[in-house]
């Protein structure tokens, strides 16, 4: 479904991110994954080269939060591959503590890591894919970005800004046949979830009328099907990958 695309990944080491850089080198795209750390990088690569040593995969650990880091990387990218067609901004931390213990500090920590962040990878993707005359951004949102949550306020306010964000460039970029959109996954069983404890995910569970927990392949299929031609006419949209948990 991919044949021929480049694709960046970021937070591409584990997780929806692993497992999404699998899903579009099993798609025959060319992917350059995105971690925070050099030796998570190195990690995930080994382990793609196990599973195919043919892949076409590549990474870097630029520090999202910086524009010029994350323009220095583009930029390498561009003169390595010509062409960026697809960008998948699917690195995010989460929070769960209470207003009265939430630090500035901490707030300020998510809302760069997942917005700002993702404001510094589009500005510098969006004039390389308009001048390849087009391009998909994919933002990773959260269930939590529809209703809250009742913690951590800082994880679905973030969201809430990946929501916004999506809609806001979906409409500014359309004309450069840039599409935007996002996919808002449910409670997922990645590292993320494992943190959290078994009393708050058991009820949690209860409430999805699928009855499981999502996979990250359940996300990484959403992520190709939106990167993929098959979805030309979709942009601006938040796409509910949650068992009904929320939608
Ligand atoms: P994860 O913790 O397993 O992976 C997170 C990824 O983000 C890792 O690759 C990590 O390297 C990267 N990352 C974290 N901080 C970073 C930083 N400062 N700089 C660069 N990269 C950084 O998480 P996951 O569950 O796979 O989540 C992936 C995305 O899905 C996140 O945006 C998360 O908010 C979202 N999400 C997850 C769930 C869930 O239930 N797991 C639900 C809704 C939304």
């Amino acid at each position: 479904m991919l044949q021929g695309k480049t694709a960046v990944i970021t937070g591409g080491t584990r997780g929806i991110g692993f497992e999404t850089v699998k899903k579009f080198l099993e798609n025959n795209a060319t992917v350059i994954l995105f971690g925070s750390k050099e030796e998570s990088v190195k990690k995930a690569l080994d382990e793609l080269k196990k599973i195919n040593n043919d892949y076409d995969v590549a990474g870097f650990w630029p520090d999202l939060t910086s524009q010029e880091e994350v323009e220095e990387t583009f930029n390498q990218i561009k003169d390595k591959y010509g062409k960026i067609d697809i960008l998948v901004n699917n690195a995010g931390i989460s929070a769960r503590d209470s207003l009265y213990d939430y630090k500035l500090e901490d707030f300020k920590k998510i809302m760069d890591i997942n917005v700002t962040a993702i404001f510094n990878t589009s500005k510098v993707v969006a004039p390389i894919m308009k001048e390849n005359n087009g391009g998909v951004i994919l933002n990773t949102s959260s269930m939590v970005s529809i209703y809250g949550q009742p913690s951590g306020c800082g994880y679905p306010t973030s969201k809430f800004a990946v929501n916004g964000l999506t809609k806001s460039l979906a409409r500014e970029l359309g004309k450069d046949n840039i599409r935007v959109n996002a996919v808002a996954p449910g409670i997922i069983y990645t590292d993320m979830m494992k943190n959290v404890p078994k009393e708050i995910i058991e009820p949690l569970i209860k409430t999805v009328p699928l009855g499981r927990i999502g996979k990250p392949e359940d996300i990484a299929n959403a992520f190709l099907f939106l990167a993929s031609d098959m979805a030309s006419y979709i942009t601006g949209a938040i796409l509910s990958v949650d068992g009904a948990a929320r939608s």
